[in-house]
């Protein structure tokens, strides 16, 4: 267990400024410093509500946005202060994957173009090495040959998900930040997509940070999950833990959400209320105003994360 992580975000913090969206000139505190490990070839779920950071803090870690705070290590380096061109070589080993495939290629280029594209960036291999390569990853991801000369509006979402897929592993990444990436798929063709990730992740030991909101899609792909609530994290423990013995409960209610054959649909929980806007959390705890257990501390003090038990941590006066 003392192996270096592959990543690491420490207190990594992304503030968007005030726009129209926002309550006047408060910026709106996307990410509001996190922390957390990632090993080679292990999944983390990053789940909570949308609007919750997610997305914000899976960009972040691969510097896709520039966070305001923190520090990303990468293998020991800080991914924040690295030079251009060292930030540009490391980019190959860090990819992601997004909710909408369509929106992720440019709908004007053959789908083998898509899937050639990193190596035409990074600058590697000749145009039949490239072909070569791209035919193989069309095979790895389960799509025939002669959708190489197919255009995106050809394909179906789970098809082109596909595609996607394949342009994020061409160059061989260590770490892939996968945003809800079958969430916009039909229910029949999700499993597929994850069952190929799956395989994926099996064959190329890639770690991956998945985001997600269902917590059920989660439970069958990670690892480790961490919960995240108006920009933080508000537990984090092994899948197993998480799924038998969450103790926040924002992470309760998310789970109460969770539709099982014994339940129905109809007798789900959900939360109550929405989610307070990023720009003007409550005070203290942010879940506070939702919360079905809180007291008075919970609206003056916010709570820190608390280990509870080795690697399972809770951010919650009540529950520590
Ligand atoms: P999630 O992926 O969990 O749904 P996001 O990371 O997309 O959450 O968004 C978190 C918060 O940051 C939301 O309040 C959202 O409106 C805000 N946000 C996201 N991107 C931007 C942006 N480019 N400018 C301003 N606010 C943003
Ligand atoms: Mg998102």
């Amino acid at each position: 267990m003392t192996e270096p992580p592959l990543i690491e975000a420490r207190n990594l913090t992304k503030h968007f400024p005030p726009g129209n969206l926002g309550a006047k000139g408060h910026p709106v505190r996307a990410v509001d410093g996190i922390s957390f490990t990632l090993r080679e070839g292990e999944t983390l779920g990053l789940v909570g509500e949308s609007g919750s950071g997610k997305s914000t803090a899976g960009r972040a870690l691969l510097r896709l946005i520039e966070p305001t705070a923190g520090e990303i290590l990468y293998r020991g380096e800080d991914l924040v202060k690295l030079p251009p061109a060292r930030m540009r070589a490391l980019r190959r080993e860090m990819q992601i994957i997004f909710q909408d495939p369509f929106a992720a290629v440019n709908p004007r280029r053959r789908l083998g173009r898509i899937v050639e594209e990193p190596f035409e960036i990074h600058g590697i291999g000749g145009r039949e090495e490239r072909r070569e390569k791209v035919r193989q990853l069309f095979k790895q991801v389960g799509l025939p040959d002669d959708h190489m000369e197919r255009y995106p509006h050809e394909l179906s979402g789970g098809q082109l998900q596909r595609v996607g897929i394949a342009r994020a592993i061409a160059l061989g990444p260590r770490l892939v930040v996968a945003d809800e990436p079958v969430s916009s798929l039909d229910v029949s063709i999700q499993a597929q997509v994850i069952n190929l990730l799956l395989d994926l992740r099996q064959s190329l030991g890639i770690a991956f940070l998945f985001i997600s909101h269902d917590m059920a899609v989660v439970e069958h792909f990670c690892d480790r999950v961490a919960v995240m609530y108006l920009g933080k994290i508000v537990e984090i423990a092994s899948r197993d833990r998480l799924y038998t013995a969450s103790r926040h409960p924002y992470t309760e209610a998310l789970m109460s959400s969770i539709p099982t054959l014994a339940a129905g649909a109809k007798n789900r929980k959900v939360i109550q209320g929405e989610v307070p806007s990023a720009a003007a959390p409550p005070s203290g705890c942010a879940f506070h105003t939702r919360c079905p257990i809180r007291e008075k501390r919970c609206q003056e003090e916010a709570p820190e994360l608390r280990e509870s038990a080795p690697g399972h941590f809770t951010a919650c006066f009540l529950r520590e």
